[in-house]
Order: structure tokens, then sequence, then C-alpha cells
């Protein structure tokens, strides 16, 4: 743990290589898009865990000593590996998520943005902080916070954005001076791995950054090894990660799942909404932690609404995508999924709900799922209460925008949300939604504002990312008094005489508000 000392010379020679435990099989991997395996993967064995751990960790003081600016250097190397690598990455996740390509070609993207944003605002979120005492008692005393990083931050993601969720919580943790170690989805191991090799034997970057592969004995021998655990996942691992990252105390932020209301009021342009709503719901092929999956329509506007969704949603081509005929919704990446997306729309329509486009799988090969449009639902069903995480959204009638709110916010999830309206109207109605970050007159925009914070309520998470917490939640705060003149010994210091009991005893109430203010004649 976070004594400094790395592993045992044991710890590491018992998982020379990461060999995987006797028994153990590869992970195979599958191309969603066919359902064609691709590469065969060797799970680490906890024991090989803990040695790549120990290994970043001797290494941790080197990259954390060579300051905010010379770690920005060495990310900014990543950021132009990125930018100038991406086809070959895109490619490589394209074939293990089954994504069309325009879904794919955000992350790259959005890890070079993240990488300048924090490589220039760490000075500002973490740099040294000099804070003025609030008590005379203390005027004799310089303060200052500085922020120390976790030596090393274990990085659990899922599948859905397979660099985004890894990569984007490693950049803040690994300019913060933490070394990192991720374990991606054993769905997706293939493009985080490209770009972890190209770090070491491309960039040549400190040996600060590994992963790890397996499924959950490995995340959760990852969870004892490290020192803080950043999880992005379903809410059912997340209470497990948390319970063991309580065995050694150690912290954790969760990004948990989501179920997105999206209001739409009278007075909203219904054509921007209806097309908004096509994409929050169907982009990534609903499965974004932060999808529309229900919405809400102000009565006037219901009917307008449900038919230029319908129309919309109807009209987009699924598949398997290339340059030369571009898609827009791919396949479903993981088959467990699937089966859930199936179940809910069955259990939907088997409750009086009816599917206006889409509603069932598409046969083979591959694993997709009909983009689909539910209407007739209530919150009784599944579609409307846990997370569907599939190209499906239900739309409700509202009374009035009181009665959409209330749907809106009667979840147990509080990811995010939006609300569709005249821009100050919606305004007012978006501030009372129950989430970490709304939008006004969009979807999903909110992302990719990494200057302001964004986590999960309820029961979608602990904690933040982007912004300035986002950064922050990787370092300790110590705080550093410094006596700045003094005599050989403090008024509170041994021998305590009578004249020095006195001293303290009428400095205090002295210096305490409350008192000066009886003594000025002052209430309160
Ligand atoms: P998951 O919870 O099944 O798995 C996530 C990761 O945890 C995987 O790497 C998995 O191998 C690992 N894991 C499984 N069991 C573990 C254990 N006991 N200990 C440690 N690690 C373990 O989630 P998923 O199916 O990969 O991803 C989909 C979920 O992720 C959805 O619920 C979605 O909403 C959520 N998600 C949240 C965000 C967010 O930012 N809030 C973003 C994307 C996805």
């Amino acid at each position: 743990m976070e004594s400094g000392t790395a592993a045992t010379g044991n710890d590491v020679s018992e998982a020379a290589n990461g060999a995987a435990p006797a028994g153990e099989p590869p992970i195979e991997v599958l191309n969603p898009a066919t359902g064609q395996p691709i590469a065969k993967v060797p799970v680490d064995s906890p024991a090989a865990v803990a040695a790549t751990v120990a290994r970043v960790r001797a290494n941790q003081a080197d990259w954390e000593a060579m300051g905010i600016e010379g770690r920005y250097h060495w990310l900014g190397k990543l950021r132009d590996w990125l930018l100038d690598n991406s086809d070959r990455v895109l490619d490589t996740m394209q074939l293990e998520t089954g994504k069309v390509r325009a879904d794919a070609s955000n992350e790259p993207a959005y890890l070079a943005d993240l990488i300048n944003f924090y490589g220039t605002k760490a000075a500002k979120f973490i740099g040294e902080e000099s804070v003025r005492p609030h008590s005379p008692l203390m005027a004799a005393k310089k303060l200052r916070v500085q922020y120390r990083p976790h030596q090393v931050v274990g990085i659990i993601s899922p599948w859905n954005f397979p660099l985004i969720l890894a990569l984007g919580d490693a950049i803040p943790a690994l300019q913060a001076g933490a070394a990192v170690v991720i374990k991606p989805s054993e769905f997706t191991p293939l493009g985080l791995a490209e770009v972890v090799e190209a770090w070491k034997r491309e960039i040549g970057g400190p040996d600060v950054l590994d992963c790890v592969q397996g499924t959950g004995e490995t995340g959760g021998a990852l969870v004892d090894a490290v020192d803080f655990i950043q999880f992005t996942g379903s809410d059912r691992t997340g209470r497990k990660v948390m319970a063991r990252a309580a065995e050694t105390l150690t912290p954790v932020s969760l990004e948990l799942g989501g179920k997105d209301p999206m209001i739409v009021l009278a007075d909203a342009d219904i054509d921007r909404a209806a097309n908004a709503a096509a994409w929050g719901g169907m982009m990534n092929s609903g499965q974004i932690c932060m999808s529309v999956e229900r919405i809400y329509v102000e009565e006037p506007a219901y009917d307008e609404f449900v038919a230029k969704l319908t129309q919309e949603v109807a009209g987009l081509r699924q598949g398997s995508d290339d340059a030369r005929s571009p898609k827009d919704v791919g396949a479903m990446t993981s088959p467990k999924q699937t089966a859930i997306v199936e179940d809910h729309v069955n259990d939907a329509l088997a409750s009086g709900a009816r599917a206006l486009t889409g509603g069932k799988r598409v046969d083979g090969p591959g694993d997709y799922f009909e983009p689909t449009v539910l209407v007739d639902v209530d919150h009784s069903m599944k579609v409307m209460r846990d997370e569907t995480f599939g190209p499906v959204v239900g739309v409700m009638r509202a009374r009035d925008e009181e009665e959409a709110l209330r749907l809106a916010n009667d979840s147990r999830y509080g990811l995010s949300g939006s609300v569709f309206g005249e821009k100050d109207h919606a305004e007012q109605i978006a501030r009372r939604v129950e989430c970490g970050a709304v939008n006004v007159n969009d979807v999903l925009a909110n992302y990719l504002a990494s200057d302001v914070p964004m986590g999960g309520w309820k029961e979608s998470g602990i904690g933040y990312r982007h912004g300035e917490p986002g950064i922050k939640k990787y370092c300790r705060t110590e705080s550093v008094v410094i006596t700045r003149f003094g005599g050989k010994r403090e008024p509170t210091w041994y021998p305590y005489t009578r004249g020095r009991r006195g001293l303290i005893a009428r400095l205090v109430p002295f210096f305490n508000a409350r008192d000066l203010k009886r003594r000025l004649g002052l209430r309160g």
C-alpha cells in the first residue's frame, strides 16, 4: 500500500511474465459485428497484478518529481501519438466493439483535448495553495496546502468506450503525478493494450502506465494492490468494488449506471428535440451511461414529437460499416447486454407498450438490436426503471411540466439528463432535475465540457470526473504549517505555569468573535 515500499522480490518472481494461473483460460475476444473470434488474450493472475502495481509504484516518485510541466511533456507525446495513429487505434476498437466509425472516432479526439485541458490547468487545480490564517493566534504561522498524488491509481473500465473510460481517467491521474494500472473490460481489451504498448515502446514513456487483463478476479486483485480505485461500470459491480476496497480502506471513485430522462416542454423546438432524442438514444447503439432512455413530453407537444422521433429513428441505417458504406447504428458490444435489452423490451410489450419502430433483435450474423421507440410505457416497466443500455427509448405523455419533472426525478439513478424548451424556461426546469449534469436544448454535450465536473447522484456514483475535482481526487492534501518566528518556547508548551495558563485563558476568549460582540454590546 501507500507506504512507499515496493512489493517483495517474491511477489515479483511468482508473477513472472504475468502468466495465468493453471486452468485460467485466455479471454477470447469476438467481433460483435460478425460474431467471429479476433484474438485471445492471456489473463493476468492476482500475483501478476500485484507485481505490475509494485513495478510502477517503484517508478512513481521519479514521475512525481518531474513536476506538472515535465509530466505534461510526456502526456503531450501521448496526445500526438493518438492523433497520428488514430486510424490504427480506431480499426482495433471498431473490431472489438462493433461500433460504427463515427461513434468510435470521438475517442482519440476527446483524449487529446483532455491531455491539453489538464496539462494547462493542473497548476491552477493542484498547485500549492497559500492560506491566510483566520485567527490571530496563528499569525506567526505560514499556512500552505500541497497536493500529493496517490502513488498508484487503479482504473477498472467497461466496454462501451474502451479508451475514453480508461485513458480518460488515467490522464488526470498521471498529470497529478500518480502511476496508473488499468484493467479494461474483458470484452474490449485490445485497443487499450495497443495504446499502452505504444506508450512503452513507441513513445518511450516512463514506466508508470500499464494494463492488466482479465475478468472480475483480476479487477479484485487490482483493488487489493492500489492506493485509489477509479471504477466505471454497473452499479452492481460498483457495490462489490467498494466493499472490497473497504477491506484495505482504499478510497474509490465510482462512475456507475444511469437512466437518463429527457423532458420536452410544450414551447420546445420539436424538430431539434426529436433529432436530439434519436441521436442521444441511439448513438453508440444506446450503450452510453448518459444515453437518453426515458422521455417525458408535455401534452400539447406529444403527438408531433413522437411522430418526428419515430420517423428519424426508423430511417437510421444499422450494420457493420466501412468507409464505402457508412452506417448510423452499430452492433451491441456485449451479448450479456443484448439479453438485458431484449428482456426490457419484451417486458414492456407484454405489459401493454407499443413499439412504433424496432422492437426486436436482428437475425445474425453479429449482435444487433433494432433502434426502438416505445410508447404507452409507464414506471412499472423495467424499460422505464432499470438501465437498458441499448438502442431503445420509452416516451411518456406528461400532463404538464411539473408532472414531467416528477417522473424524470422518479428514479434510483441520477447521472445526467436534458430539458428542451424555450431557453430560460428550460433552464429553470433543468435546475430542478436531480442529477449530476443536465443539458439544456442538447444531449450528451456536458461530457465534452471537461471544464465542469460530472458525477452521478443517487445510485449513479460517488465522486467526479472532469473539472477541478476530476484531478484533485487523485491527490491527498498535505497541510504544511510553518513557524515564521518564535522564541525558545511557545506559550502553550511546558511548563504549565500559572502565568502561561492565564495568558491562554485570556487570549482565546479575546479572539473569540462571540465574546468580542458581547463586550461591544452587540447581539448574537
Ligand atoms: P460491469 O460492471 O459488468 O464491468 C465493469 C468492469 O468491472 C469490467 O472491467 C469488469 O471486468 C470489472 N469487474 C467485474 N466484476 C468485478 C469485481 N468483482 N471486481 C472488480 N472488477 C470487476 O460493467 P460493463 O457491463 O462493463 O459496463 C456497462 C456499465 O457501465 C453500465 O451500467 C453503464 O452505465 C456503466 N457506465 C458508466 C459510466 C459513467 O461514467 N457513469 C460510463 C460508462 C459506462
